[in-house]
This record gives structure tokens, C-alpha cells and sequence, in this order.
């Protein structure tokens, strides 16, 4: 067994250690994490990534709600971003938001203060972190096209700014100018929308509650769709919804969203995937592509 793994001591009341990923995790699935470390802002995170040893492998959490999370769980330092919670209104059409701060908090200020689009934001359950790694995207808006800048860290706590134009995206997709940066917060820039409500959203959001297992244990769709298709089309035609392994079962009321029933496993979740990559491909010779992250160590 490693040793654990020195922690300066003015960051242990901020410091968990085994702590069980499926309590982070939209899942609710995953092994523990060495150390999980929630700052309590933006110095005091540079501060513990430049304490901590060289090399560390670090993991960086939003709200885990597009995350599987192994059951051997995270060797190294989780770093649970939702400390980092600034949101600011720069001038009238710019906010400035850090990581942390969910999308939904995001879609609510601009609608407060008539900007859009928007809308979008409330539609995903994760944090902008998150939203920025995924370009996260609902109700036809996506992340990205909003960003003006980003603030980004290494791995040693040193921060820099780039603009929006360093990276490139696509449909859930982004490609960074250079490996191993994290977010700390970006300049979001929308457009005056006078007389903007929350009607058309709280529409939007029940259409959704309508088609999908919203309340259930997932990560909003598994599959990217493929290009002209649907994944939930391709699982249901393949006669899959309702499959369970474990407890993880395909959604009968949303074929591309995976249920965790009770206490599913990770390794359960894996087999499903491939499962129904496996059947989509010998009946219809389409790739599915997991819209998930996996993380972490098999048991
Ligand atoms: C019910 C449900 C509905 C959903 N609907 C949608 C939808 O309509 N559209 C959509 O796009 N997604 C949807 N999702 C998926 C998910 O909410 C998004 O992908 C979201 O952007 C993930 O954000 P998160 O904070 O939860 O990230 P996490 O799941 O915690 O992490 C996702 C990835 O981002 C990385 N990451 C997180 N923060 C940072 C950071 N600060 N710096 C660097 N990397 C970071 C993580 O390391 C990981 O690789 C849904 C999920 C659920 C459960």
C-alpha cells in the first residue's frame, strides 16, 4: 500500500481522504479518491497546488454529472472546484464566472438581468468547469460561443489568461492550445434581451422532464449523437431500453440515458456501454461515442 500522501497542514481542515466518489457523482457511482481537496477560493488553491509534490496526479470535479468514476477510485488529489464561486457582472453585457459556479446560477443571473442566449445553461446540471471542458450545450445553445476569455492554472498553481480564439470546439468537444490547464473562470459575453422572462425556460424544462428520467441517477445522455441520428433512437430500434446489468439499466423513458436503479457499479456501467455499442454496431454499423468521462482505477 503507498503511503499517503503529505498534505502541507494548513489545508487539512480542507482535505478528505477515501472519500467515496459516488457521493460526487451524478451516478452515484465510484471508488474512493486519496485525497479530495475543496478549497475555499481561488488563493487558497494556487497556494495548495504549488505546495503539493511534483508530479501528483490531480483530478479536476465539477458536479460529477458527466463523470464514471471507477470503482478502484482516484489515486492522487480530486480538487472539487465548487469553492471557486464568483459571479460578477463586469458591465452590462459581460459576467465574469468562476469554475465552480453552476451553469443553472449563470442561466438565473442573465435572466435578471435581461441577457441572452442563456437559457442554455439552465439546462445543464453541471458547473462552468465543467460546461467549458465538455462545451456543454441545450435547448440548441452551446458553451463556448459565449466565452470571450478563460482564466486557466497548471498543475503547479500558476495562472494565466487566454482568449476564447486559443481554443477550438465542436459538438461536445474542445481542443486546448496546450495539455494540462485547468479552469478557474471565464468572461461570458451575451447580449441585452429587454423584457426576457423565465417562461420560455421553465417550458423548455418541463418538455424536458416530459422525454427524459430527469430526478433519476445518470449522466444526462451517454452517447454523443451520431451525425444526422439520434442514440436514442439507434439503442431503442436495437430493442435495448429497459436492458439492465447489475444496477445499471437502459432508461425506458430515455433510451440514451443510463439509470443507476440502486448501487450499480462502475464495472456494471462499462459492460452496459459496450453492450449497447456492441448491438448499435451489428445492427445499424454506427460507432456510438460515450459523452461521459471515466476516470479512475478498475477494481
Ligand atoms: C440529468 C442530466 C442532464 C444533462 N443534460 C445535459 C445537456 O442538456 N447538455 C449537456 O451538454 N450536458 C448535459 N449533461 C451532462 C453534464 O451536465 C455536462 O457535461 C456538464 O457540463 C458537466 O459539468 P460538471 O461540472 O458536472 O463536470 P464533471 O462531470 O465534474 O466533469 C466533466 C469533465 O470536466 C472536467 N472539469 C470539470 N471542471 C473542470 C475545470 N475547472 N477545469 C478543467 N477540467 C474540468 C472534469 O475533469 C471532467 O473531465 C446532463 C447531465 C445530467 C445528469
Amino acid at each position: 500500500m503507498a503511503a499517503p500522501l503529505p498534505i502541507d497542514a494548513r489545508f487539512e481542515s480542507r482535505v478528505r481522504r477515501d472519500e467515496p466518489m459516488s457521493r460526487h457523482t451524478s451516478w452515484h457511482v465510484g471508488g474512493p479518491a486519496d485525497v479530495f481537496f475543496t478549497p475555499k477560493d481561488r488563493t487558497d488553491l494556487l497556494e495548495f497546488l504549488e505546495r503539493l509534490p511534483a508530479g501528483t496526479p490531480l483530478f479536476w470535479l465539477g458536479l460529477g454529472s458527466n463523470l464514471l468514476v471507477r470503482d478502484g477510485g482516484i489515486r492522487g488529489v480530486v480538487i472539487d472546484t465548487t469553492g471557486l464561486a464568483q459571479l460578477d457582472a463586469i458591465d452590462e453585457t459581460t459576467l465574469y464566472a468562476e469554475a465552480g459556479v453552476p451553469c443553472a446560477r449563470i442561466a438565473r443571473r442573465c435572466i435578471g438581468l435581461e441577457l441572452g442566449p442563456a437559457e442554455f445553461f439552465a439546462g445543464i446540471p453541471g458547473t462552468l468547469g465543467g460546461a467549458l471542458t465538455m462545451n456543454a450545450g441545450a435547448f440548441g445553445g452551446e458553451t463556448w460561443p459565449r466565452v470571450r476569455a478563460v482564466d486557466v492554472c497548471d498543475a503547479r498553481g500558476r495562472e494565466r489568461r487566454r482568449e476564447a480564439r486559443e481554443y477550438s470546439y465542436s459538438y461536445r468537444r474542445l481542443v486546448a492550445p496546450v495539455p494540462g490547464e485547468f479552469f478557474l473562470g471565464a468572461v461570458l459575453a451575451f447580449e441585452k434581451r429587454p423584457g426576457l422572462t423565465d417562461d420560455a425556460l421553465r417550458d423548455m424544462i418541463a418538455r424536458r422532464k416530459e422525454s427524459q428520467p430527469i430526478g433519476e441517477w445518470s449522466c444526462g445522455s451517454t452517447f454523443t449523437n451520431p451525425k444526422g441520428d439520434h442514440a436514442a433512437r439507434l439503442i431503442e430500434a436495437a430493442g435495448l431500453k429497459g436492458t439492465r446489468i447489475g444496477d445499471i439499466m437502459v432508461s425506458p423513458k430515455h433510451a440514451n440515458f443510463l439509470v443507476n436503479v440502486e448501487a450499480a457499479k462502475a464495472a456494471d456501467v462499462e459492460r452496459l456501454v459496450q453492450l449497447i455499442q456492441q448491438e448499435v454496431q451489428k445492427r445499424f454499423g454506427v460507432a456510438l461515442t460515450p459523452e461521459f468521462r471515466t476516470v479512475g482505477e478498475a477494481n
